[in-house]
């Protein structure tokens, strides 16, 4: 049996950007050759979106593990996640004294 997570309200993705631009730029199939210039593309479309905090923010309690979201590839979230983790360590468990 799986947990359902509420992750909030996505009535942001009505003034998504992303809305009128080909769905398969935020998809690349990998980060290399012809598909790093499809997701410079999909980043330049978030560049412009007025709802990038809230589809990021999305992204990350949701845990989206495809895709560019939010101006963000998948390593870049994943790096984010982590640091995030990181910095929400005790002190001790950064290896910096109390
Ligand atoms: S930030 Fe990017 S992926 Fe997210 S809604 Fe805007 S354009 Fe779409």
């Amino acid at each position: 049996m799986s947990a359902v997570v509420y992750i909030g309200p996505v009535g942001w993705r009505r003034s998504a950007a992303c809305r009128s631009a080909d769905p398969e730029l935020f998809f690349p199939v990998s980060s290399d050759g012809p598909s790093r210039a499809q997701e410079d593309q999909a980043k330049a479309v978030c560049r412009s979106c007025a709802v990038r905090r809230a589809c990021l923010q999305y992204a990350l309690a949701a845990n989206e593990v495809y895709g560019v979201w939010g101006g963000m590839a998948e390593g870049e979230r994943r790096l984010a996640i982590r640091a995030a983790r990181d910095l929400a360590a005790p002190p001790a468990a950064r290896g910096l004294s109390g």
